[in-house]
């Protein structure tokens, strides 16, 4: 070969080469190990981009240092080598979004897990990505009926709301966020469920039910089992909300369960301590606040002239014997507009839903409440905080006047009308209606065993013998001076006909 050929063979190589390093950035595998990798060079490479390694294994940039960057593993760990080449991809991880997702199940990284074949996105979204500008958002003033009668009529929540539903274990709080989705049947809202480090075989347990019930056609589902990766289960709250702000963005109103954060910070938790970040408070790293804010701020209300598309948050966290001052509850606590106390005390003596009014609230008020249900709600609190109140001081025994023991015994049957079974949710109107008859004192006569029965038949009498005032009801939300009058007359009616039937 001549002098001159080589020359031009080299100056070709270089210009190749010079045109590889601008478009992308290139390092190698420093150290793996648990689905964490050190990798050398990448200088290029920006906070939380997709790196692709030449085994095929996909990660993310989470630790930049000037010793090296610090990335999780999404997939394919297994194949990584020592020294391998990997490559940075000038973009940050993002998820397929669409309506075509509906009734689906997919992983974190927005792939089908469910066998049901490939999934028909309508584009892609960033897992992060900035929550709206307060300029951009309206105030909540629409209700999000969860068809849970304690939760509608004293802790209402708003379409673009974030409301925390906090307990121990095995107290229901799953129950509640399912039931919410349940109840948004025919409602026009989108639901997405995110499972993070649950068994798989409780969220097909999960999944079955919502399909029983008619929800999984409005339902998505992210999923990231207890099996997955640390890197995943981090990932999925992420890759769920990118998915819900499609919907948004297109004017829609979604509703996000996130079950639970508590897990989700414990995964956090263990790829910080992977990634030698320093430990603090229970060994969570510094930013677990920042971790939870951000995602919980992209759940919003926006205005009218962004189409006015809503996501409402419910974010569930586990505690640990009702602690609800450790670390992580009293984060989210701090960051969401209110609480769903469930106390296991309450569980287990059989009050179901296990919802502790006094500690639970909704911090966005009445505009998010049909007036129908608020107009007795503020009665019922009242009602029932005297109740517990008088209960505690009737067990030392001492002879009641007869003001408390009828206190008692109305506070008895309201605390047995908000008993509610799972899968079985109010609507508006059926709320308004037994909330009237139990705060006007109709029950008193009725044994507090039969409270039940007697919720089930008075609706079952109104819709076949009252149907317009129901109807009156869900189309106003209001109930009227007149219809008052109805209601009054025909819950007059019905009680003392069952009575009779009763006796
Ligand atoms: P975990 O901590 O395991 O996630 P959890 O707090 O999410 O539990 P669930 O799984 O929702 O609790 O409920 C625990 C059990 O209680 C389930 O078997 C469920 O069927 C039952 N349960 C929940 N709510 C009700 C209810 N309103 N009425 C009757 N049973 C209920
Ligand atoms: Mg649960």
């Amino acid at each position: 070969m001549q002098f001159a050929d080589l020359t031009k063979v080299l100056q070709e190589e270089i210009d190749a080469w010079e045109g590889r390093s601008q478009s992308q950035s290139v390092g190698f595998v420093g150290q793996v190990g648990d689905s964490v990798a050190t990798v050398r060079g990448l200088d290029k490479v920006v906070y939380g981009e997709l790196i692709d390694f030449s085994s095929g294994a996909k990660g993310i940039a989470l630790n930049l240092e000037e010793g090296g960057v610090g990335c999780v593993l999404t997939s394919g760990a297994e194949g990584v080598k020592d020294g391998e080449e990997v490559n940075g991809t000038g973009r940050v991880v993002s998820v397929p979004v669409g309506a075509g997702l509906l009734g689906r199940v997919v992983n974190p990284l927005g792939e089908p897990i469910d066998g049901k074949g490939v999934l028909k996105e309508e584009a892609f979204y960033p897992v992060e990505s900035p929550a709206p500008a307060v300029i951009d958002r309206s105030s909540v003033d629409t209700p999000l009926q969860t068809g849970v009668l304690s939760i509608d009529s004293m802790i209402p929540i708003g379409r673009g709301q974030r409301e925390l539903i906090i307990g121990d274990r095995q107290t229901g709080k799953t129950a509640i966020a399912i039931d919410a989705i349940i109840n948004q049947k025919n409602k026009d809202v989108y639901c997405i469920y995110c499972a993070i480090g649950q068994k798989s075989s409780s969220v097909a347990a999960i999944v079955e039910n919502l399909k029983k019930h008619g929800a999984l056609s409005y339902t998505l589902i992210v999923l990231a089992s207890a099996s997955d990766s640390a890197a995943l289960q981090y990932l999925a709250p992420y890759s769920a909300v990118a998915m819900a702000e499609y919907f948004m963005r297109k004017g829609k109103d979604v509703l996000v369960v996130y079950d639970d954060l508590s897990k989700h910070a414990v995964a956090y938790r263990t790829i910080s301590l992977l990634l030698r970040r320093p430990p603090g408070r229970e060994a969570f790293p510094g930013d677990v606040f920042y971790l939870h804010s951000r995602l919980l701020e992209r759940s919003a209300k926006l205005s009218a002239s962004h189409g006015g598309g809503s996501i409402t948050a419910l974010p569930i966290v586990e505690t640990q014997a009702g602690d609800i001052s450790s670390y992580i509850p009293t984060n989210v606590i701090s960051i969401t507009d209110g609480q769903i106390f469930l106390d296991s005390e309450l569980f287990n003596s059989g009050f179901r839903p296990a919802i502790d009014v006094g500690l639970s609230v909704s911090r966005i008020g009445g505009a998010a409440q049909k007036k129908a249900v608020r107009k007795v709600a503020g009665r019922l609190r009242l009602d029932l905080a005297q109740y517990r109140e008088m209960a505690a001081f009737a067990q030392f025994g001492s002879d009641l006047d007869k003001s408390t023991q009828d206190k008692l015994v109305q506070g008895e049957r309201i605390m047995e009308v908000l008993k509610q079974p799972q899968f079985n949710p109010y609507s508006m109107e059926d709320q308004a209606a037994l909330l009237y008859v139990a705060v006007h004192g109709y029950l008193s006569k009725v044994k507090i065993e039969k409270v039940a029965d007697f919720s089930r038949d008075f609706l079952q009498y109104l819709r076949l013998n009252a149907a317009k005032i129901m109807e009156t009801i869900a189309e106003t939300g209001e109930i009227s001076m007149e219809l008052e009058q109805e209601l009054e007359l025909a819950a007059g009616k019905f009680l003392e006909q069952w009575l009779k039937k009763a006796a």
